[in-house]
């Protein structure tokens, strides 16, 4: 066992605060990593304040993780002390199942094992990475093109790969037309890699306020949700609208937003239910979906094409004792566009 250092909330209430958490031994098939940086993702914020249900504290939360390896096990042979990798939101799956047979083990039917919070094979709790170093099964471990600059290869992790995967799947490209609701870590990663993949983008954000950034990272339209009228001027527009918004929105303003055959996809993941009314889909054979993550393939896929394409997210580093005013700035949507943790901070 490894005892390193993290920080940790006690309660739904608490702050974080610095701690220290175990790591398991490096097994045969393990690569230990030590942690450069360390993307702060909504969902933790979710997590640590109980907002999708009970969690175990204290726990370290965290998965966005880019760091070096210095160990590897004995049979591991995807990658080699001195590497750069990342790890994202899940560090293992059943390998056994239908879904993780198709290589979609984001979808294992036993549940992925969570990079934080999920019951490991050991019985233990996972921890996540906002700490100084983490033991990971090789086949979990992604390697970071050197192109992309460490602390902005982080967010790709979560906020990346999340928006990659529903505009791949749904061909997002040249042609079509793709919104964006919110631009947050993940909206604006969705505004560079829609861009990126040949699509018209539009951003629809609550106000006007970063509109200048939006046209920057590559959206051709940029409209306030605040503004009644984006509503009725954008109306059967859209042939895909990704919903990265971490709070509740009215759906039926968004769906009549779509065009024939058109998609909505919910990425993003409020605590309360939306009510979704019928007949907003039946016009136009509308659909709404979801999606989750990415499959490390994809995740794999998603980073070489983010180098190809010259694509990193915005960051503003922080220290461990800046987690907790960058959790009430991200509250507040005051982020510009991803906080990323200086993990040599954690030391
Ligand atoms: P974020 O940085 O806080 O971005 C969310 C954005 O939503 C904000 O910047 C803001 O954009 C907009 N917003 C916030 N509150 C709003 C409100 N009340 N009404 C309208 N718009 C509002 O969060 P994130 O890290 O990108 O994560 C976004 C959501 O995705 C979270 O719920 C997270 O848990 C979820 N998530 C899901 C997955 C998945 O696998 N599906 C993966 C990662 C994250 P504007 O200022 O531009 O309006
Ligand atoms: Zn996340
Ligand atoms: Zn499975």
């Amino acid at each position: 066992m490894l005892t390193v250092n993290s920080y940790a909330a006690a309660s739904a209430t608490d702050p974080l605060v610095a701690t220290t958490i175990e790591r398991r031994d490096v097994g045969p098939k393990d690569v230990l990593i030590e942690i450069a940086y360390s993307g702060i993702c909504h969902s933790d914020i979710h997590t640590v304040r109980g907002e999708w249900g009970d969690i175990q504290y204290p726990l370290t939360v965290g998965h966005e993780i880019v760091g070096v390896v210095t160990e590897i096990g004995s049979e591991v042979t995807l990658h080699t002390v001195g590497a750069r990798v990342g790890v994202g939101c899940m560090v293992n799956s059943c390998r056994e199942c239908v879904n993780c047979l198709a290589g979609e083990e984001q979808y294992c039917l036993k549940g992925n094992t969570g990079t934080y919070g999920s019951v490991d094979r050991d019985g233990t709790i996972t921890q996540g990475g906002y700490s100084t170093h983490i033991v990971v099964v090789e086949d979990f471990v992604l390697s970071v093109p050197e192109s992309i600059p460490y602390e902005a290869a982080a967010p790709l992790l979560c906020a990346g790969i999340t928006t990659y995967s529903p505009l791949a799947h749904w061909n997002a490209g040249p042609g079509t037309q793709v919104a964006v609701v919110g631009m947050g870590g993940l909206g604006h990663m969705a505004v560079k890699i829609a861009h990126a993949m040949g699509a018209e983008v539009t951003v629809l954000s609550q106000s006007l306020s970063k509109q200048e950034d939006g046209l920057r990272f590559g959206a051709d339209h940029y409209y306030a949700t605040s503004d009644a009228a984006t509503f009725t001027s954008l109306a059967n527009s859209f042939d895909l609208i990704i919903n990265t918004v971490s709070a509740k929105i009215d759906l039926h303003q968004y769906l009549s937003m779509l065009a024939l055959n058109g998609t909505m996809v919910n990425v993003g993941a409020p605590p309360e239910p939306l009510p979704l009314q019928v007949f907003t889909l039946f016009n136009n054979r509308r659909s709404f979906a979801g999606s989750g993550i990415g499959s490390i393939r994809e995740t794999q896929e998603m980073l070489d094409f983010c180098a190809e394409h010259n694509i990193a997210p915005e960051v503003e580093i922080v220290s461990a004792d800046g987690i907790n005013a960058a959790y009430e700035r991200v509250l507040a949507s005051d982020v510009r566009y991803r906080f990323v943790i200086d993990a040599a901070t954690f030391r």
